[in-house]
């Protein structure tokens, strides 16, 4: 197991849901935080550098990295957290639920990695951890766009691997499936609060994230599947 203690991450999406528990989990890690999310919560978490930093502006996320590795000098750890999704046959989905899925899911993954490479590969022993989903390994009904999303920042983390790994750089997918947060009730979903009672918790996430990054610097995981038990392991 690598310890974390004094290594410095990133975490866009950070005010609730699983990037909240992610940034709490590496928090009591030693981890030094930069917490982005529209809100710019920081959660509580002392010393912790949050700002508010939407992902569909890549001089946001500019200032995000800039300002992290002002306070704490370098960056390590890279978790592309921030997701949006809306459900319900394609031809019924909003245009600007199309939209945000792009400009949050897609582009703004590839804007935060742009702006954080350049540290990263002055890490040397960093980590990628983009947290895709199941949706992001195959087709779910009433999800075309969410896993369009999902399958590129899928395509895009595995593809990255290639270039990364001769610099110390670990690519990692995360891919849950239900998970119990506000996303999870978002439109076109037709769920209600009690569905959330069979789901698996932001903890457990974070459970899987801290695992991946903990493991020895001999190797790295490329990809995480797991979901909750009420949850069937096809579509
Ligand atoms: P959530 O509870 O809705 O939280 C989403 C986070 O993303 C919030 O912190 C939100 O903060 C931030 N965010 C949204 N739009 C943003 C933007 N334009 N710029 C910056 N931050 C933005 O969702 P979650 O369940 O934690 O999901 C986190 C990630 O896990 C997503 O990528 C999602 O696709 C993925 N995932 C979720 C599930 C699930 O069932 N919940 C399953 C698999 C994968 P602000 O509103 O403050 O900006």
């Amino acid at each position: 197991m690598t310890t974390l203690d004094g290594r410095v991450a990133l975490v866009t999406g950070a005010s609730r849901g699983i990037g909240a528990a992610v940034a709490r989990r590496l928090a009591d890690e030693g981890v030094k935080l930069g917490l982005g999310s529209r809100r710019g919560d920081d959660l509580g978490i002392v010393g912790a550098v949050a700002q508010s930093c939407d992902v569909r502006d890549s001089e946001q996320l500019e200032r995000m990295v800039a300002a992290t590795v002002d306070a704490f000098g370098r960056l390590d750890i890279l978790v592309l957290n921030a997701g949006v999704g809306a459900y319900g046959p394609f031809l019924e989905l909003a245009p600007d639920f199309l939209e945000e899925m792009i400009d949050v899911n897609v582009k703004g993954t590839l804007y935060a990695v742009r702006a954080a490479l350049p540290h990263l590969l002055e890490s040397g022993e960093a980590d990628i951890i983009t947290l895709a989903s199941e949706a992001g390994r195959r087709g779910l009904p009433l999800e075309a766009v969410y896993c369009a999303s999902k399958f590129a920042q899928v395509g895009f983390t595995r593809a990255l691997d290639h270039e990364l790994r001769e610099h110390g750089i670990r690519c990692t997918n995360v891919c849950p499936g239900g998970v119990a947060t506000d996303f999870a009730l978002e439109p076109g979903r037709g769920r209600t609060k009690e569905a959330l009672a069979g789901m698996m918790s932001a903890d457990d996430v974070a459970d899987v994230v801290l695992f991946v990054l903990t493991r020895p610097r001999n190797h790295r995981i490329l990809e995480t599947a797991f979901r909750p038990m009420t949850e069937a392991s096809w579509g």
